[in-house]
């Protein structure tokens, strides 16, 4: 019986070298929100963990997770587990990735380990639509992963002095990376986060970003809500804590972008 014609999911990484811009928080709620119309899987790479606690998996529960999968001590089929969001699965992060960074250096083929990880996982991923990747706030090796894994990075921009001095930094890589490891990478494209409408700075920072990175930053805006950040501590994305919260409807509206992007690539392609 001749094998069903099965799509890719697409392979999407949250980078920023910078901590505290809202990758995880972005990771969280916009894999929730695309939950609602696709199949979804978050491999959380970030030895912190926010995005496996804010979904509910305390560090205590954890078992094995992202490092197991990078030292190829288990396949992913093995490694993911069910969220609260019936389509979101997880690959949490273990404790053992703290020294990944380190470790990984050892390994051959060190920086395309999930990469392979991946592919070995052959029919497993067909299951899915989407897979996101919550990278640490860093450039090492377990972002660099990320980054020779995915098809594209979405980079989180929080609207603050600096952002595009930090934005810069981070499009720089992905040239590199693109160039030397994975040619098919693309700055899918950079969200606004934690935008601060009373603030004259927020305003001008995303002026600035926007003329200069143009249609890859995203039309919508995840405005800075405290109803975000309570969220994690209950161990629910946003959409579920309080899912008419302002937040919590910019992250439906991103998703709801990012499908329309997908739609409009596919019909160029097509054409
Ligand atoms: P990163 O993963 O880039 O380090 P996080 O997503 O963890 O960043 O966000 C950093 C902090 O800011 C967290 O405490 C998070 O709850 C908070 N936060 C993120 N986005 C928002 C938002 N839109 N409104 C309010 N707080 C936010
Ligand atoms: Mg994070």
């Amino acid at each position: 019986m001749p094998a069903p014609e099965r799509r890719n999911p697409r392979l999407l990484a949250l980078a920023n070298q910078k901590g505290g811009v809202g990758k995880t928080t972005t990771a969280i709620n916009l894999a929730t929100a695309l939950a609602a119309k696709r199949k979804v899987l978050l491999v959380d790479l970030d030895p912190q963990g926010n995005a496996s606690t804010g979904l509910g998996i305390p560090r205590s529960e954890r078992g094995m997770g992202s490092y197991a999968l990078l030292a190829g001590d288990r396949g992913l089929a093995e490694l993911v587990r069910p969220t609260q969001v019936p389509t979101l699965s997880l690959v949490a992060a273990d404790a053992e990735l703290a020294g990944a960074e380190v470790e990984l250096v050892a390994l051959p083929d060190r920086d395309r380990r999930l990469r392979q990880a991946l592919s070995a996982a052959g029919n497993f991923l067909a299951d899915y639509d989407y897979i996101f990747f919550d990278c640490p706030p860093s450039l090492g090796l377990l972002t660099l992963n990320a980054l020779v894994a995915a098809d594209g990075v979405i980079v989180p921009l929080q609207c603050e002095f600096f952002a595009l001095e930090g934005v810069s930094q981070i499009t720089r890589i992905l040239d590199r990376v693109k160039r030397a490891l994975n040619p098919g990478l693309t700055l899918e494209g950079i969200v606004l986060t934690m935008y601060d409408r009373r603030n004259n700075l927020s305003e001008l920072v995303a002026a600035d970003v926007r003329g200069f990175f143009k249609e890859k930053v995203f039309d919508t805006v995840i405005p800075r809500n405290v109803r975000v950040s309570e969220a994690p501590s209950h161990g629910l994305p946003v959409l579920l804590y309080d899912f008419r919260s302002i937040g919590a409807q910019a992250y439906v509206q991103l998703a709801a972008e990012l499908l329309k992007r997908e739609r409009d690539r596919g019909e160029t392609t097509a054409a």
